[in-house]
């Protein structure tokens, strides 16, 4: 070798050990790797499961999971600072603005809510439901969980639904 090719080859090195850096690499969180946890009471009614949970590292904010829903079963009211998109890959579902707006979803639905709108989302009485939700963090925060669906909301909305 020319001293100039060896010194092209260190560049080459030098670029290809740049990729094998942590945070130049390509990852993937095995499904086998992962565990599936439950929906804390605090912030869910009826039985959730939440899996295949992600979060970007900054400068990026995103986040979010697949969550799924048993018949009945709903998130707390809630807000998310930069809003938060849900797409419904199984199962039928509700999705309620607390102005009233209620709306079935199904898979393959793409739902959007808006910052600072309060809502929750969920299973329909007679099916389950399962979501990919995705959000971003303001100052490290997705989510401003509140006060629960109670039965009688949620039993209106019930009303509303099959009728
Ligand atoms: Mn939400």
């Amino acid at each position: 070798m020319t001293p100039k090719s060896i010194i092209t080859a260190a560049m080459a090195f030098g670029a290809t050990t740049a990729f094998a850096e942590p945070d130049r690499e390509v990852s993937v969180t095995r499904a086998s790797s992962q565990v599936a946890t439950a929906g804390a009471p605090e912030y869910f009614t009826g039985s959730v499961k939440v899996q295949s949970r992600f979060q970007a590292n900054a400068p990026a904010r995103v986040g979010g999971g697949l969550v799924s829903f048993e018949p009945t079963a709903r998130t707390v009211w809630h807000t998310h600072p930069l809003g938060q998109t849900l797409i419904v890959t199984e199962g039928a579902g509700l999705v309620q603005h607390w102005e009233g707006e209620l709306q079935e979803i199904g898979p393959g639905d793409v739902v959007w809510i808006p910052p600072g709108v309060k809502h929750w989302h969920g299973a329909t009485p007679d099916s389950g439901m399962s979501h990919i939700a995705i959000a971003e963090s303001l100052d490290g925060k997705t989510v401003e969980w509140m006060e629960h669906v109670s039965d009688e909301q949620y039993g209106q909305k019930r009303g509303d639904v099959g009728e």
